[in-house]
């Protein structure tokens, strides 16, 4: 087996064991149709089953696909065997950045820009309601450009499993990273416990050493809950205020990230050039129309057998039967994240252009142009990435039957389609005949009704 080649699905030629946790295993592999480098992290289905993670990490599965950001290991796709469940990851291949500190603390620009990188990353995933809850130095990774990649962004379930496995000490070695309230089992938030986790990686980068440590875990705990840390002769003032700020016990009085991002050694060494390109590579990073990934396809497939070579193909519906408990319905999430929405509708245009004008008045939308079976309406306020712009298309196919494109032509994504799903979709319904993928919908739903039967 470690001979020779290993092909995933037909897709990816698995390579070197990259690294290794208690449920996945990490390998170097490369796409066979554009020979792009990945890596694939290999899951137990038995062991996450076991401990009943399942729907968890289904749901993280499909948030994860949801937060692209070039600070974040991006995932390509999800493949699925009878035993495992493979992760397409986008490759890191500078490795970890602890190895790194390893050598040495870093300097005060470099720990700074790595600093920058994190909380832009950890940032973006808030606003999308994501949070990694596990940011320790296994998670973060460089490319070859020497760019901070945080993996396993959505993936946390199964760093909790470790924990619910009673593995704490063997697996997950120290809880250095974690903030007090999540070690007290209170509840917490979720954004305030990622802060707290990235002050312990700023000092270990600038210290080249933990800010909490002793080889007793009760009096580790107890340093961390109290945050009992000192900060070494060559931290300049300014970073030892913004830690104070962010070592904070109290998660309520804990500073914020905009106020991290707004401190002064923060900003330093950003210009607004930097500041756009962050705002361009962002708007990269918004979720791609077809979600295709280095293979080309974006969907969730499997293979049957557990030799990997050359398998029958099979569909997310066979998946679903062999997997007995490990319904993977939850990730066929693809045709909802679509920028495009289209229905049709059997009314006359003028009926659909009035229909289209009153659902912008009532949604506070500006029409801004209208031609040529166009109409472009424009949010009134300013979201995360500017107006939401929304253009509608009126093709028609007989005088009384046309489709109706909605596409976003500005703004963010979520916005758009939150706005879509909670307020557009319902507004319309009276003019709408059939959404498309209504119908595909519908007929999945009652296959995968007859499949479980
Ligand atoms: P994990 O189980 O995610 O902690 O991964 C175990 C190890 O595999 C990591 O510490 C990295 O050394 C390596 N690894 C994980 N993901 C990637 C990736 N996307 N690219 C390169 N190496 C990775």
């Amino acid at each position: 087996m470690e001979n020779k080649p290993r092909v995933l699905t037909q897709k990816y030629e698995l390579g070197r064991l990259l690294g290794q946790g208690t449920f996945a295993k990490v390998y170097y592999a490369r796409s066979i149709r554009t020979n792009q480098s990945v890596a694939v992290k290999a899951i137990d289905k038995e062991k996450v089953l076991r401990v009943g993670l399942v729907d968890q990490i289904k749901r993280e599965i499909s948030v994860m696909r949801l937060v692209k950001h070039p600070n974040i290991v991006q995932l390509y796709e999800v493949l699925a065997t009878r035993s495992k469940i493979f992760f397409v990851l986008e490759y890191a291949k500078g490795g970890e950045l602890f190895n790194k500190v390893a050598k040495g603390k870093l300097k005060e620009d470099v720990a700074r820009m790595y600093f920058q990188q994190l909380i832009n990353a950890v940032d973006f995933c808030h606003s999308r309601g994501v949070y990694h809850r596990d940011i320790k130095p296994e998670n973060l990774l460089l490319d070859e450009n020497e760019n901070l990649k945080i993996s396993d962004f959505g993936l946390s379930a199964l760093a909790e499993c470790k924990r619910q496995d009673g593995l704490l000490h063997t697996t997950c070695g120290t809880p250095a990273y974690v903030a007090p309230e999540v070690i007290n089992r209170k509840g917490y938030d979720g954004a305030k416990a990622d802060i707290w986790s990235c002050g312990v990686v700023l000092y270990v980068l600038l210290a080249g050493y933990l800010p909490f440590h002793d080889s007793n875990l009760m009096e580790l705990y107890r340093k961390i809950g109290k945050a009992e840390f000192k900060c070494p002769s060559w931290f300049p003032p300014e970073v030892r205020r913004l830690l104070c700020r962010i070592l904070d016990p109290n998660p309520a009085t804990r500073i914020s990230m905009a106020k991290i991002k707004e401190s002064a050694w923060f900003r330093k060494g950003l210009n607004s050039k930097q500041s756009k390109s962050e705002t361009e590579a962002r708007d990269i990073a918004a979720p791609d129309r077809d979600g295709s990934g280095p293979s080309g396809n974006s969907n969730i497939s499997s293979e049957p057998k557990e030799e990997l070579t050359n398998p029958p193909s099979l569909n997310a519906f066979d998946i679903i039967s062999l997997s007995a408990g490990f319904d993977l319905s939850g990730l066929f999430e693809e045709d909802c994240r679509k920028q495009e929405a289209r229905f049709t509708s059997v009314q006359p245009a003028s009926v659909i252009i009035a229909k289209l004008e009153d659902m912008a008045r009532r949604l506070k939308l500006k029409v801004k142009k209208k031609d040529c079976g166009l109409l472009r309406m424009e949010g009134l306020e300013e979201g995360r990435k500017g107006h939401l712009s929304i253009d509608a298309e009126i093709f028609e196919i007989t005088p009384n039957f046309h489709l109706v494109e909605l596409k976003k032509s500005n703004g963010d994504t979520m916005e758009y389609q939150q706005l879509l799903n909670e307020n557009i979709r319902p507004v319309l319904q009276d003019i709408v005949w059939i959404w498309q993928g209504e119908r595909e919908q519908q007929t999945q739903q009652q296959q995968l009704q007859e499949v479980s039967s």
